[in-house]
């Protein structure tokens, strides 16, 4: 290599979100490259100040610490709102961005996990769910309404939007390739230096982080996957994972053990791969035979199993023989 028009890089790595992002942006000129990737940075800086639940000035802690009052919020969070609220519909509640007081019950991932009791759970769901959530735009504002002790919650969805957005950016300042991975929440830009399309593992869910069962080959889309092996933590030898069932307040009891979405959106591949693992393979393969331009794979609970949507087998291959691939 070395040549004038070999590839040159920029990488980096930071702690967003919640999690490990990683970006690496692909062009011909470093300098620009370095820039960008500052400015990648500052952006998601930004995104996760309006859209973070445990930031108390978000946007969204605003909405939640309102009381049943309209709150004037910046245009990036009304769209999102907006979009949790068809994509929660679309999953009838499958995908609920005001399970908010559920997620903090339950504190998994934090240091105040526990088991709440019955009568804690029944009251962190009273608010009734994201139908009671309103956005209501006026004058070029946006406002949005959530009952007194209904909580949003978007960390099933904002990561998605997140990668939307800096995509977007990226290739409109011309950046011709990247990876950016938030916490394993991937969008790609263009190929990889070598040409192809950039090959992606898909995690093994019982087995150390960096560890496939199979691989994506993906341009210029995005590759999201859910499971409860992310977060969460355990009781007299129960496991209680970090993506709830908005109909009882409990860890999903899905016979599941992940799903993965191929999709040029991120923002919705994000939300809907929550939603299929709530779901469980009953419901999910009746939402993506009516979805049926869904890349999906997903993992069986049994653990001998993955089912691949007939939009995903061109790209994905298994590469854990222990499975077998059912179409
Ligand atoms: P996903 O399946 O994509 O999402 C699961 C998460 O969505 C849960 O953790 C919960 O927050 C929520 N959720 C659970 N069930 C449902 C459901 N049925 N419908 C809708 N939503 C559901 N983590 C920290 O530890 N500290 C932080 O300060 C922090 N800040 C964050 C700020 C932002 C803007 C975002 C997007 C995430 C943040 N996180 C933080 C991480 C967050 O709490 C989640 O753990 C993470 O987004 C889960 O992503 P996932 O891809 O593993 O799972
Ligand atoms: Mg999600
Ligand atoms: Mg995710």
């Amino acid at each position: 290599g070395g040549g004038a028009e070999s590839p040159r890089e920029a990488a980096g790595e930071n702690f967003r979100l919640g999690t490990y992002v990683r970006l690496r942006l692909v062009g011909d000129d470093k300098k620009f490259l370095e820039k960008e990737l500052a400015a990648a940075d500052a952006e998601i800086v930004r995104l996760e100040a309006l859209f973070s639940a445990n930031i108390a000035s978000s946007d969204i802690s605003r909405v939640n610490r309102a009381g049943g009052e309209w709150v004037k919020v910046g245009p990036e969070t009304a769209d999102l709102i907006k979009r949790s609220l068809a994509i929660a519909a679309e999953t009838d509640g499958a995908f609920d961005p005001a399970i908010g007081r559920v997620v903090r019950l339950w504190g998994i991932g934090t240091s105040a996990a526990r088991v709440p009791d019955e009568p804690e759970i029944r009251a962190a769901l009273r608010g009734g769910g994201y139908k009671n959530v309103k956005v209501r735009e006026e004058d070029g504002e946006s406002y949005v309404k959530a009952p007194d002790g209904l909580w949003l919650d978007l960390g099933a969805i904002a990561k998605g939007r997140v990668a939307d957005i800096l995509k977007e950016r990226l290739v409109s300042d011309g950046v011709r390739g990247a990876i950016i991975d938030l916490g394993g929440n991937l969008a790609l830009i263009g190929s990889s230096p070598d040409g192809r399309p950039w090959r992606l593992g898909l995690q093994h869910p019982h087995k150390q982080r960096g560890e496939y069962f199979g691989v994506v080959n993906v341009s210029d889309g995005s590759v999201v996957t859910s499971g409860p092996y992310e977060r969460f933590f355990e009781r007299d030898g129960v496991r209680y994972h970090h993506i709830f069932d908005p109909a009882t307040g409990y860890p999903a009891k899905s016979d599941l053990d992940s799903v993965s979405i191929i999709d040029a959106d991120s923002t919705r591949a994000d939300a809907l791969c929550t939603a299929l693992f709530v779901m469980g393979r009953a419901r999910a393969e009746k939402f993506l035979e009516k979805n049926t331009d869904l890349a999906a794979v997903l993992v069986l609970a049994s653990g001998d199993k993955v089912l691949v949507t007939p939009a995903a087998r061109e790209i994905f291959e298994l590469t854990d023989k222990k499975f077998t691939v059912e179409v």
